[in-house]
């Protein structure tokens, strides 16, 4: 029986190895499956990339780009055990745990802008990354060149005049379109920025100087007038860079207008920088001409004017005033324009031609003072068709001293004398009247008044009219007189005695 059982003993035995064994298997491929949880699972075994250098990293627009790069490992912990862990990376240490670290990304530094760059690294089925964000920016100002021409100069007072600049950024290129620029106190502020909002700024002191001598402009320049007559001296300068120095000038010598001779005035003024200008003036006191030697200068003088005409006997008088060698003065008017051409054969015959005004109507040409200076102008440019000259003298309609403008325009006689004046024009009024407007209608009657008028005058100042034949019929007996009497005989200029009367409105 023993033996029967045996074999069944010894195979009941077998099994039960073989079931431990079995077991010992399972548990092994347990733990197994457990470490390698461990391992690569549960405790992070991992690669990590490290950047060198700065995460965020600044370049200057065009600054080469050196990529420093990062560094990968492939590291973990097992059981979170130190002196263990230092055992497993002992045995790392003999594996590869550096792995390789690729980047990618492009950094253009041509272009402003932000660029990120990545790293990345893999290990036993591990992959690791890390990104470095690159800045191209422009802190940069741009850069501005201010021309300088030789020998500049800027008259004081003056705009500066630009000589000229360039403005130029690295990253924006040619910036100087956009400069802008302002004097201020002798200094020129030139800004500009670039896109990036980075400002230039540059400075310029203007050099202030003046190498121009002032112009001394000398009214009327030459002048020449007849002892006793007056005359006013009248000049202005002007400076490039200080405008008028009038105020500057300084005047040497000096005119007795009582003394026949030629006199010389120097003119001298100089600017702020000593640039000085000087001009002369030669003014000739002629003494008066007469038909008696024996009586020059003895400063009688008659001026004969005849107002309203040429008319129908002014061809008359010119042939009395010739038979005299006489010369006259003839305000003229429009009033008879068949007569026009005789105004002509005035200025030939060495008579001063002047402006009555074309019209002479008092309602007309007092209307305003437009109105006056429109219709002198009307007759002026007929004295100038027919002399071929305008002319600066004239008498009011009325003289200055007539009430009755008055009717048509307020003040206007003070108006128009001041306004003369500024237009350096001169008027006339008189001193002795020969009567032939209104009281007188005679040859006789003229003859009379003009004699009584002139008779303890020096210079008288008679008024006519042409246009009436008494008057013209008088004027043989009287010239006659007057010049066996010592008078001289002269015709209006700009010097001659006005006898104003003082204006009344
Ligand atoms: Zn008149």
């Amino acid at each position: 029986m023993n033996t029967e059982n045996t074999p069944i003993n010894t195979n009941v035995k077998h099994n039960r190895a073989g079931r431990i064994l079995l077991a010992v298997l399972l548990i092994l491929i347990l733990l197994f499956t457990a470490a390698g949880i461990f391992l690569f699972g549960i405790n992070k075994w991992q690669v990590q990339v490290t950047l060198k250098g700065d995460e965020t990293v600044r370049l200057e627009y065009q600054e080469p780009f050196e990529d420093p790069g990062a560094e990968a490992v492939f590291t973990g912990t097992l059981f979170d055990l130190p002196a263990f862990d230092d055992l497993i990376s002992r045995w790392w240490d003999v594996l590869d745990t550096r792995p390789e670290v690729k980047a990618t990304g492009n950094v253009d530094t041509n272009e402003l802008g932000s660029y990120m760059v990545s790293y990345e690294a893999s290990a036993y089925g591990r992959t690791g990354t890390a990104h470095r964000v690159v800045i191209v920016e422009d802190t940069t100002p741009p850069e501005i060149t201010l021309k300088t021409k030789e020998d500049y100069y800027t008259l004081p007072g003056h705009p500066y005049e630009e000589e000229g600049f360039e403005a130029v950024d690295l990253c924006d290129g040619d910036l100087t379109e956009s400069v802008e620029s302002r004097e201020e106190d002798g200094v020129v502020y030139y800004t500009v920025k670039d896109r990036s909002g980075n400002e230039a700024t540059a400075e310029r002191k203007i050099f202030y100087d003046d190498r121009t001598a002032p112009v001394i402009d000398l009214k009327g320049g030459d002048v020449s007038f007849y002892v006793g007559e007056s005359w006013k001296d009248s000049y202005s300068a002007e400076d490039d860079a200080e405008g008028d120095v009038t105020d500057k000038v300084k005047v040497e010598g000096s005119v007795d207008s009582s003394k026949a001779g030629t006199y010389t005035l120097t003119y001298t003024v100089e600017d702020n920088f000593g640039n000085k200008s000087e001009v002369k003036r030669k003014v000739t006191v002629k003494g008066i001409p007469v038909n008696d030697e024996s009586k020059a200068g003895s400063g009688k003088v008659i001026y004969l004017t005849f107002d309203d005409g040429p008319g129908k006997y002014t061809e008359d008088l010119l042939a009395t005033l010739k038979k005299y060698n006489v010369r006259a003065t003839f305000f003229v008017t429009h009033g008879f324009p068949a007569y026009e051409d005789v105004i002509g054969k005035e200025a030939k015959a060495g008579h001063t031609v002047a402006v009555h005004t074309y019209t002479h109507d008092y309602a007309t040409v007092y209307a305003s003072t437009d109105a006056y200076w429109n219709d002198f102008n009307k007759m002026n440019d007929i004295i100038e068709k027919q002399t071929g000259k305008r002319t600066t003298l004239f008498r009011f309609p009325g003289g200055s001293s007539n009430t009755i403008s008055a009717n048509y325009s307020s003040g206007i006689m003070s108006k128009l004398v001041k306004q003369a004046e500024e237009k350096g024009y001169s008027y006339y009024d008189w001193n002795v009247s020969s009567g032939d407007a209104g009281g007188t209608t005679s040859p006789s009657g003229v003859y009379s008044n003009c004699v009584a008028g002139v008779s303890g005058r020096d210079a008288s100042v008679i008024l006519c009219h042409d246009i009436k034949s008494y008057t013209v019929e008088a004027m043989d007996d009287f010239i006659e007189w007057a010049l066996k009497e010592g008078y001289t005989f002269l015709p209006l200029t700009a010097y001659s005695p006005k006898a104003h009367h003082g204006v009344n409105n």
